[in-house]
């Protein structure tokens, strides 16, 4: 994310400080100096710096309970509405997605009660009243991680609790209809969020936007899986493409960009064996400071995945929508590539599936 300070590292994981964050920090201490001095300004600031720091580790729940699973998560990033974790890609077990979703919560839940037994004096009402100043700092910092947990798990995307109420469902019915019924439900607590918020809390209504909003998302990704559902990659992939070879030169590939309505080109060897992928974004960028006569294969990336033709859409349609994943090989036996499987394809193929459910794509391998 840009405007991002690194800050430390553990593990694999970067952690980041955005910059809008320390200026959420910097009008805290000035509006708390302007009502009670020095001493407030440190509190006010001190009691936030804390409560990132337990999100930070509430992130982390989330972070050591993927790795577990085999999921690595390069960055965390500090934004004044919470933590971002990178994470490479959900886990698409329902057990291992619910131990994830849950592990971030139990984070905070174990925070607050520690606090709450090391302090010993604080009474069960007070842990509802995070803004109280006669509260000790540690007291507030108590009360501010049950409220984190209890807040996560609301049972909503992009919360925790939509996660856990995902993997649930998932394990009895299945994961299209589960997405569709927990994002259904997550816009059901975002109307009634909303409604609360308009007897008093603006902020409320904000996040029931943002609620709806990421729920509304996940329909819609539900709704094309299941567009996509009993499709092979042979009936999706593109065949009328052109590949560039090898040895061709920059100019060569400007050529092949100028001469289709393709933006992905595989790189192929004398055999038909893809090498590489040069998108339209990198032919561009080569052309800003490179020669026409340097190499095109210099400026493909490599790394992309091969499919075949006989393997179920639904299986590579999370591949796809990494944005650093432009296309997908489709590769006979011998290796050669015989199609393309790129977002546009898949674009076209759901609109078609959306118009006419029970159409027949020509079997094209
Ligand atoms: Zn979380």
């Amino acid at each position: 994310m840009l405007w991002s300070i690194p800050v430390g590292r553990f593990g694999a994981t970067e952690v980041k400080i955005h910059i809008t964050f320390l200026l959420l920090l910097a009008w805290i201490a000035f509006s708390a100096w302007g009502q009670g001095g020095a001493a407030a300004a440190l509190d006010s600031t001190l009691f936030i710096v804390l409560i990132f720091a337990c999100v930070v580790l509430h992130e982390f729940g989330h972070i050591l309970a993927a790795r577990r699973y085999g999921i690595h998560t390069p960055t965390v990033t500090l934004l004044p509405i919470g933590g971002v974790a990178s994470m490479e890609r959900l886990p698409t077990n329902p057990r291992q997605e619910l131990v994830v979703a849950l592990a971030g919560p139990a984070v905070n839940l174990v925070i607050g009660l520690v606090l709450v037994l090391a302090l010993g004096t604080l009474r069960p009402a007070e842990l509802t009243q995070i803004d109280n100043p006669n509260l000790s700092l540690l007291g507030r910092l108590a009360a501010a991680n049950i409220f984190l947990a209890a807040f996560n798990l609301i049972p909503a995307f992009p919360m925790d609790g939509g996660r856990v109420l995902h993997a649930l469902l998932a394990m009895r019915l299945g994961g299209p209809l589960a997405t569709e019924i927990a994002a259904r439900i997550g816009q059901a607590f975002a109307l009634g969020l909303g409604f609360l918020g308009l007897f008093g809390n603006p902020l409320l209504i904000f996040i029931a936007i943002f609620v709806y909003i990421a729920a509304a998302g996940e329909a819609q990704m539900s709704a094309s899986q299941q567009a996509l559902k009993g499709l092979t990659v042979g009936e999706a992939m593109e065949t009328r493409f052109t590949p560039i070879g090898i040895d061709a030169t920059l100019s060569e590939a400007v050529d092949a960009l100028l001469a289709t309505a393709q933006h992905e080109f595989p790189v192929v060897d004398a055999f038909k064996k893809p090498v590489g992928l040069l998108t339209r974004e990198d032919i561009l960028s080569a052309v800003k400071s490179h020669g026409g006569e340097e190499p095109a294969s210099a400026f493909m990336r490599s790394g992309v995945e091969s499919v075949r033709p006989a393997q179920g859409v639904e299986t590579v349609f999370e591949r796809l929508q990494d944005p650093k994943s432009a296309a997908l090989y489709v590769t006979d036996a011998d290796n050669a590539i015989v199609g393309l499987l790129t977002r546009q394809a898949l674009a076209e193929v759901i609109l078609i599936r959306s118009v006419r459910p029970d159409w027949r794509f020509g079997r094209r391998a």
